[in-house]
């Protein structure tokens, strides 16, 4: 029997990401409300949130530190155009990120959700090169596996066909490379494919867009900090920009506030941030890139100018929040961080001698582990079968992923991997 309110949710809204038809049979779960990693629903059933609300929870629901700031911030002024006019939280966190990246990245364009930002790097990588003579250059390549995003431009750079392939007509053409994936132990491969594309094409080529670290969408794919080291000295050798998508793996998910610090090697052209920025609690993004980008749309020709805007760019109410987000970081949530993936991998540990998965692997917050025989529709079972074990997760395909809110503690690390094992005797008995 279907709960009154998702009865009328399906009436009224076109939920994401979903063939309402099948919603029919697998309606969505009414939630009351929200408090730490739990989320309550209106009979009084509480669920651990383990993929963080797709993966923009940092510190759990109805945080009091980062609802204060958006409280203060909503009595001063919840919004400002940013065209003309300025404010003190957009400024304080475009110069508290470009402090984070040691001033290399110091200009930061903001956007609203992450395809937002997606477009904005590849409309200043493409049009930085124009103002500089060189409109040659409008190609763009992203990894195999890649995703980016669901807007046209950002789509373009993405290689999951099932959100890619009704839309391919209208798509621009991308250069598609092998990716990295320390499952297969690819790298040097992934490296030269990269290396024999740039070589035949750099000077038609823009940019390359990549995922650091963990290739999200993909079902947690992930590859050693020397691909991304390799890949820098590889887009400078041949004179292409390099855009690095943190807006899954920042903010600390991976170990280090950006994916890419562990690169140990020079910037990116651009990081592109959003998701956890605001702690899951309103939209934001940025694009934060170099004086080199910034300086080649500097003129007296309007024309030249980056004359690209949304209108709740930089949102005050927003970047309130993302500034709290910081606070965190400054107080030391990387060492917290550091402690509690620990306890996560030594939760987890028993499962990697378990028959039934393969690839027990992790970086910083994110857990990931692949089903060796998933059978049918498995996301969808092992889904509803966690819901009684008071588990929220969304499993990707065959691979089953935890991105938990920053609130690890020995017993709730316990706690997750009885009901991620109970799960699993639910839907693949032994
Ligand atoms: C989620 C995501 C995006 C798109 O962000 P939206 O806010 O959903 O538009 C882009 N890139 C990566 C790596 C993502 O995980």
């Amino acid at each position: 029997m279907m709960n009154e309110l998702a009865r009328r949710s399906l009436d009224a809204v076109w939920h994401p990401c979903t063939q309402m038809a099948r919603a029919e049979q697998l309606p969505p779960l009414p939630i009351a409300r929200g408090e730490g990693a739990w989320l309550y629903d209106f009979e009084g059933r509480r669920y651990f949130d383990a993929n963080g609300s797709w993966w923009v929870n940092l510190f759990g629901h109805a945080d009091r530190g980062l609802n204060e700031a958006i409280k203060r911030q909503l009595d001063t002024l919840p919004h400002v155009m940013l065209a003309g006019c300025t404010h003190e939280p957009a400024v304080r966190l475009a110069e508290r990120l470009s402090a984070r990246t040691g001033g290399a990245l110091g200009h930061c364009f903001f956007g609203s959700d992450g395809a937002s930002a997606v477009e904005i790097a590849l409309k200043q990588s493409f049009h930085s090169w124009r103002n500089r003579g060189r409109g040659d250059k409008r190609e763009f390549v992203c990894l195999k596996n890649g995703y980016h995003g669901e807007t046209i431009g950002a789509l373009a750079v993405t290689d999951v066909a099932i959100f890619r392939d009704a839309y391919d007509p209208l798509l621009m053409r991308a250069h598609i490379v092998e990716s990295p994936d320390s499952r297969l132990g690819n790298e040097a491969q992934a490296l030269a494919a990269m290396r024999a594309l740039l070589a035949e094409r750099h000077a038609q080529i823009a940019a390359v867009i990549v995922e650091p670290l963990v290739q999200g969408a993909a079902g947690m794919v992930m590859h050693a900090p020397s691909y991304l080291k390799a890949l820098r000295e590889l887009t400078r050798e041949f004179g292409v920009h390099l855009i690095a998508d943190e807006i899954a793996v920042g903010c600390g998910r991976t170990g280090t506030f950006f994916a890419w610090e562990q690169a140990g090697t020079e910037w990116p052209d651009f990081i592109l941030l959003s998701k956890g920025i605001t702690g899951g609690t309103l939209p934001l993004s940025l694009v934060l890139t170099t004086d080199e980008v910034y300086r080649a749309f500097w003129s007296e020709d309007v024309t030249r100018g980056f004359l690209h805007s949304h209108s709740y760019t930089g949102n005050a109410l927003a970047c309130a929040a993302a500034n709290a987000v910081l606070d965190r970081f400054d107080a030391g949530q990387l060492e917290a961080n550091v402690q509690q993936s620990a306890l996560l991998a030594e939760a987890f540990a028993p499962l990697a001698d378990d028959a039934r998965i393969v690839k027990l692997r992790q970086r910083g917050m994110i857990l990931a582990f692949d089903l060796k025989n998933p059978g049918e529709r498995f996301a969808e079972r092992f889904h509803l079968a966690a819901r009684t074990h008071e588990l929220l997760i969304r499993p990707i395909g065959a691979t089953v992923y935890l991105m938990p809110p920053y609130l690890i503690d020995a017993a709730t690390a316990a706690f997750l991997f009885k009901a991620v094992l109970a799960t699993l005797d639910d839907v693949c008995p032994r």
